[in-house]
């Protein structure tokens, strides 16, 4: 595996990778979830590349930009145990006064976008940048962060850029929480809260299964399990991040956002 700092090792190192490119992009502290990326990108393609980079723009002025876990030496491992090929860990992908990528209005302003402003700009951003530097065939995406997703792949559509945008499952610990790399930062007490994201979506699901399927009955029921954290939104919402009253199968996804302690946490459902 090599493992490329600057922008010219990766150059240098992407020039000797001829065949089909998976990309993981991810901002490091790496745990299963970037891993079953990982794996599905290795499956998928002749090589792939992994790139570790928190990137500032994405985080708000008064967000966990400083504080966000750093644990290179690990990620570095873990990489090279699952067979990455190329390991991009640049310092810095930003030069001054440069043309930015802004999200749309229509996903800028609702969920993520209306609580952190600015954020999706930045996410776009950085990950025009990262696929102009691999020229990836595929990259690779989880749909832990549906919204993400779904901007994503509209960049990638309204740029004509030629690459597969690869949705894939969220990972869970056993007893359902969601893997995230904010998960580091959680007491023992706030875990035990952080679990009522996923019992409130399992609960979802069987409410669903025994055939109810309006959304704010729905949406209720998953605010009463949330009842011990501060909510900042319980959303259900189609494909196309517009809110639905009634729930349709295979059109469907259930968004939550909630804080244990000082913790925001996601997840979500698709149905
Ligand atoms: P991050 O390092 O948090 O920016 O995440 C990098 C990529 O990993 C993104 O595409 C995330 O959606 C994805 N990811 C994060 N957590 C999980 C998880 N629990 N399961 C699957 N994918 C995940």
């Amino acid at each position: 595996m090599i493992v490329a700092r600057t922008i010219d090792e990766l150059n240098a190192a992407r020039r000797d990778l001829i065949g089909e490119i998976g990309f993981v992009p991810t901002m490091g502290a790496l745990h299963v979830g970037h891993l079953s990326l990982i794996e599905r990108a290795k499956k998928e393609n002749g090589f792939v590349v992994v790139s570790v980079y928190v990137n500032p723009a994405q985080f708000g002025a008064d967000e966990d930009f400083e504080r966000y876990p750093r644990r290179e030496e690990t990620d570095i491992a873990l990489c090279r145990a699952a067979k990455v090929d190329l390991l991009f860990m640049p310092k810095n992908v930003y030069g001054k006064d440069e043309p930015t990528i802004s999200a749309p209005p229509i996903g800028a302003s609702i969920l993520e976008g209306e609580i952190r402003p600015g954020h999706f700009d930045g996410v776009l951003t950085v990950i025009m940048k990262m696929l102009h530097l691999i020229k990836p065939k595929r990259v690779y995406f989880g749909k832990k962060d549906a919204q993400q997703l779904w901007l994503i792949a509209k960049m990638v559509s309204a740029f004509f850029m030629e690459i597969e945008v690869v949705a894939c499952e969220t990972a869970r610990e056993s007893n359902g929480l969601a893997l995230s790399s904010r998960n580091a930062y959680l007491s023992e007490g706030e875990k035990n809260d952080a679990l009522k994201l996923s019992q409130s979506l399992f609960e979802a699901s069987k409410l669903i299964k025994k055939n109810e399927i309006k959304s704010s009955a729905i949406i209720e029921a998953i605010a009463k399990t949330l009842a011990p954290l501060t909510i900042d939104y319980v959303s259900i919402v189609d494909r196309e991040f517009k809110p639905i009253k009634t729930i349709k199968k295979g059109e469907t996804i259930i968004l939550i956002a909630a804080r244990a302690g000082a913790t925001r946490l996601i997840d979500n459902m698709w149905i």
